[in-house]
């Protein structure tokens, strides 16, 4: 089942989406999900971010050929960063560069939807406190992350979090392909087979150390191909059963 969020009229509404078309919930995600019986193309309505997250955690260095790349080892254990729900934006809307980076760069990440309160959860439970799995783009300014002791600025930035299109509950996240590309040239090509931790290793360690809440989204890191864009590139991330999130660049 695909879940997405959608704007209509200037009122926000929960969808199923169903081959071309999207489908009106009465309720949230996190209850019993209930059509209304309204249904609309997608010319008709405005995708919004498939979640609105207390927090978005993400994972560094979790595909080895990831941290060659940028010169780093990985951790003995998953490290742990965090995007601001500010910089997140939905399918179509734009990156924005702001002026204090001259290399900003787009990672491809899947990302990890939580569907219930989690503290303390282990790996063998995991699957119950997973609602689906939806794209996210890691949008870094790389001259700014190695400038900063911490990420917060080079990772934070308004729109520097695109995510979706849609949930995909059914996914399941063994041996998937994950693509990026900048007007249509491929520059990442990565498979989930080369995660270091898996999805399941990841929410229950993040459940570890702190608690996570119905929408938290985990972000479980990039493969190696980063590159950057341009003023008026179009950036793609596509996974594999999923589908495609799709940004131009203001
Ligand atoms: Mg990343």
């Amino acid at each position: 089942m695909r879940l997405a969020r959608f704007s209509l009229d200037g009122q926000v509404h929960n969808g199923v989406v169903e081959s071309d078309r999207i489908h009106q919930l009465a309720g949230s995600f996190f209850d019993a999900v209930e059509k209304t019986g309204h249904s609309f193309s997608f010319a008709e309505v405005t995708l919004l971010t498939p979640v609105e997250p207390s927090k978005v955690i993400c994972i560094g260095l979790n595909f080895k050929d990831h941290a060659a790349e940028i010169g780093q080892n990985p951790q003995d254990e998953p490290l742990m960063f965090f995007k601001p729900p500010s910089s997140l934006i939905a399918t179509g809307e734009k990156i924005v560069i702001p002026p204090q980076t001259k290399k900003a760069e787009l990672e491809v990440e899947l990302a990890l939807v939580v569907g219930k309160k989690a503290k303390n959860i282990s790996e063998a439970d995991a699957k119950s406190y997973i609602l689906g799995y939806t794209i996210a783009n890691d949008v870094t300014a790389r001259d700014v992350q190695f400038s900063d002791l911490q990420w917060a600025r080079s990772k934070g930035f308004d729109t520097f979090g695109p995510l979706g299109p849609w949930i995909e509950t059914d996914f399941q996240p063994a041996n998937k392909k994950l693509i990026s590309r900048v007007n249509g040239e491929v520059r990442q090509s990565g498979n989930t087979q080369e995660m270091i931790a898996s999805p399941e290793a990841l929410i229950a360690y993040v459940s570890q150390n702190l608690t996570l809440f119905p929408g938290d989204v985990i972000l479980t890191g990039s493969p190696a191909g980063i590159s950057g864009f341009q003023s008026g590139d179009l950036v793609e991330c596509e996974i594999e059963g999923i589908g495609t999130l799709s940004n131009p660049v203001a």
